[in-house]
C-alpha cells in the first residue's frame, strides 16, 4: 500500500495497536507485531530511523565495557544479538577487528570494585590487566558457536608491524571481534518492508505525528498536508527514543523517565589515516576514562563520541569543542598523521535515550540496558521503551510484543530469533558509490517510503555521509525523485532548500 492507501485504510480498518516512533525499537516492535498477525500501525514524525538511531556509532557490539558496571545480563543479550545480526542480515553487518591501543598495565584494577562500591568519580584509564580479564569475559559470551573469532594480545613490537603509524608509545594492543553496522538507516528500512510484507493488517507511515489526546482518542497530524485524523488503539507503544517524556506530555502523561546524553562523530576524507587504520576500529580512552571509536567506513574514517547530557534532543549538534577533542584524540593514537577540520565531510549529534538515574557520577556509568514503563491513558495500556542499544532491539522488541499479546489475549505465533532481514529483496542494494542511476533512483522512490530529497540523502543511500554531494546533484537527484513521485518544479527547489538546510545545519555541510 502506499501513503495514500495506507492513510484511508485507516478510516475503515483502524489499528488495534499504535507504535509512535520509528526508530529501531519502534520498527523491531512493529516487524515483530506484524508477524504475529497483530493490526498494528508505526507513525514517525520524520524519517524511518532518523532519530537516535541514525546517530549510533554503528556498532553491533556487546559493549564490553559495561561489564565493569558489572551489567552482565545486557552484555550477554548484546553479544547474542549482535551474533545474530550478522547472521541475520549479513549484507548489512559484518564483522569488525576491533584494536585496543594498551599505554598501561595496571591501571583501573580498581574501576569495578570501587563501582560497585559507588565510590568512583571517574574511571581511570584502563591497563593491559584489566582489558585482558574483560576479553575472557567477553569471548565466553560469544559461546561456542563462534560467528566472530577469539581476541589476541599483541606486545609492542608485533602491534607496530602491524600498523607502523600507531604511537609507539603503546605497551601492547589488543584485538577483539564485534559487528559494523555498514547503513543502519538502510537495516531499518529493510525491517519496515520485511513487516509491510506480513500484509494489511502491518501499515507504516513517516511524517505523521502525535499531535493531542482526548480520553482514549489520540490525535495524529500527517506533516505532508496538516491534516490531522483520530484514532482510538486498544494499546500504544511510546518507543520516541529520547521524546519519550514529551511524548507522554502530549498524551497527558507526566513521566520522567530519561536522563539522555547527547553523542557527537564526524566523517573524515584522510587516505593516510585510512590506509593506516586497515580494516580496524580503533578502541581506546580519553585519559578520563571516555571512549573513542576510529573507524573505517568505506573509503572514509569515522571518529567519535561524546557523551554530555541534554535536555532538549532536538537541540543536538556536532560542537566545534567536540571537533577539538576528536582531532585531539586522534592524535593520541596516530600522532604522526596530520588532520585537519576541512577533511571533515559530516558530521551528526544525537541524543541516547538513557533511563533517569539521578546518581550515576559520569555519564559513562548510566546503565545501557532497556525496560518498559507502563502508564494508563484513561484504561488504555501505555508502554514506553525506556533505554536500549540499537544491537539488542530485537531482543527488546520480543519482551514488548509479549507485553502487547498478553495485553490483547493473543498468543505468539511466531519469533525473530534467526529470522533474515531483507531476505525479500524489497529494497534496492547498498552502494558506496554515488553513481546511482535514474532508474535506481525511481525504483527507490516507488518502494522505499522516500517523501523528502533528505530521505534519500541520508537514509536510503550514503551520499551524505560520505560526502558524495554537491549542489547540481542535489538537482539532479530532486529532478529524478520528483519524476517518480509527481512533484512539480516549485516543490522541487522546495526539496532541494530544505534539504541543503537540513545538510548545512545538522551536519556541517555546505554545498
Ligand atoms: C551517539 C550515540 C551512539 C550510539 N552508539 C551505539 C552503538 O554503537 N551501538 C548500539 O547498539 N547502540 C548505540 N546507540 C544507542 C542506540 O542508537 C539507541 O539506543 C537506539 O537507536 C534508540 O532507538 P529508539 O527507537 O528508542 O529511538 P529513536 O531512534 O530516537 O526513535 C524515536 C523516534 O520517535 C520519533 N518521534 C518523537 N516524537 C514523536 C511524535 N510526537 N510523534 C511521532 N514520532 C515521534 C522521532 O522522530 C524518532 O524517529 C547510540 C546512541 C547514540 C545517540
Amino acid at each position: 500500500m502506499n501513503r495514500q492507501d495506507i492513510l484511508h485504510s485507516l478510516q475503515t480498518t483502524p489499528p488495534d495497536v499504535l507504535i509512535v516512533g520509528a526508530g529501531i525499537n519502534g520498527i523491531g516492535t512493529f516487524r515483530d507485531l506484524a508477524l504475529n498477525g497483530v493490526n498494528v500501525l508505526l507513525i514517525d514524525r520524520g524519517d524511518f530511523c532518523s532519530g537516535a538511531s541514525a546517530a549510533s556509532s554503528r556498532m553491533a557490539h556487546g559493549g564490553i565495557r559495561y561489564l565493569e558496571n558489572g551489567e552482565f545480563r545486557l552484555v550477554r543479550e548484546a553479544v547474542r544479538e549482535r551474533n545474530r545480526l550478522i547472521q541475520n542480515a549479513p549484507t548489512l553487518v559484518k564483522p569488525l577487528p576491533t584494536t585496543i591501543p594498551i599505554f598501561k598495565i595496571f591501571s583501573g584494577l580498581l574501576n569495578a570494585p570501587l563501582k560497585f562500591l559507588g565510590l568512583l568519580e571517574k574511571p581511570a584509564e584502563r591497563g593491559a590487566l584489566v582489558i585482558k580479564l574483560g576479553l575472557i569475559f567477553y569471548d565466553a559470551y560469544t559461546g561456542k558457536n563462534r560467528v566472530v573469532p577469539r581476541h589476541t594480545f599483541e606486545p609492542r613490537r608485533k602491534a607496530l608491524q602491524r600498523f607502523p603509524r600507531l604511537n609507539p608509545r603503546i605497551r601492547y594492543a589488543a584485538t577483539y571481534y564485534d559487528g559494523l553496522l555498514l547503513s543502519p538507516e538502510r537495516l531499518a528500512l529493510e525491517l519496515v518492508l520485511d513487516a509491510e510484507a506480513e500484509g494489511a493488517h502491518a501499515r507504516a507511515l513517516n511524517y505523521v505525528s502525535l499531535v493531542g489526546v482526548d480520553g482514549q482518542t489520540v490525535t495524529l497530524r500527517d506533516e505532508l498536508t496538516g491534516a490531522t485524523f483520530d484514532l482510538r488503539p486498544k494499546v500504544i507503544v511510546n518507543a520516541t527514543g529520547p521524546w519519550i517524556d514529551f511524548a507522554n506530555r502530549t498524551l497527558g502523561l507526566k513521566t520522567h523517565y530519561l536522563g539522555p546524553t547527547k553523542g557527537s562523530h564526524l566523517v573524515l576524507d584522510n587516505p593516510e589515516l585510512r590506509a593506516a587504520i586497515g580494516d580496524h576500529e580503533f578502541f581506546f580512552e580519553n585519559k578520563d576514562g571516555r571512549i573513542v571509536l576510529i573507524f573505517p567506513l568505506f573509503d572514509k574514517v569515522m571518529i567519535g563520541t561524546s557523551d554530555l547530557p541534554i535536555e532538549d534532543p532536538d537541540s543536538a549538534r556536532c560542537t566545534e569543542q567536540e571537533v577539538d577533542y576528536f582531532l585531539e584524540m586522534i592524535g593520541r593514537v596516530f600522532p604522526d598523521i596530520p588532520v585537519r577540520r576541512e577533511q571533515i565531510v559530516f558530521r551528526f549529534s544525537g541524543v541516547r535515550p538513557l533511563a533517569y538515574t539521578g546518581s550515576a557520577k559520569t555519564t559513562g556509568q548510566i546503565t545501557r540496558d532497556h525496560h518498559i514503563r507502563e502508564d494508563s491513558l484513561n484504561g488504555v495500556p501505555v508502554l514506553s521503551l525506556v533505554g536500549g542499544k540499537w544491537t539488542s532491539f530485537r531482543a527488546f522488541s520480543e519482551q514488548v510484543t509479549d507485553r502487547v499479546l498478553a495485553l490483547l489475549g493473543q498468543t505468539r505465533r511466531a519469533d525473530t530469533q534467526s529470522l533474515p532481514i531483507g531476505a525479500g529483496a524489497n529494497a534496492v542494494a547498498l552502494k558506496t558509490t554515488p553513481d546511482y542511476t535514474r532508474q535506481e533512483i525511481h525504483a527507490m522512490a516507488q518502494r522505499e517510503k522516500i517523501v523528502h530529497l533528505d530521505d534519500l540523502l541520508l537514509r536510503r543511500t550514503l551520499l551524505g555521509y560520505l560526502g558524495q554531494l554537491n549542489r547540481p546533484r542535489l538537482e539532479q537527484l530532486a529532478g529524478w525523485l520528483g519524476e517518480a513521485l509527481g512533484w512539480d518544479d516549485e516543490r522541487k527547489q522546495a526539496e532541494v532548500g530544505r534539504a541543503a538546510q537540513i545538510l548545512e545545519d545538522q551536519h556541517g555541510v555546505r554545498l
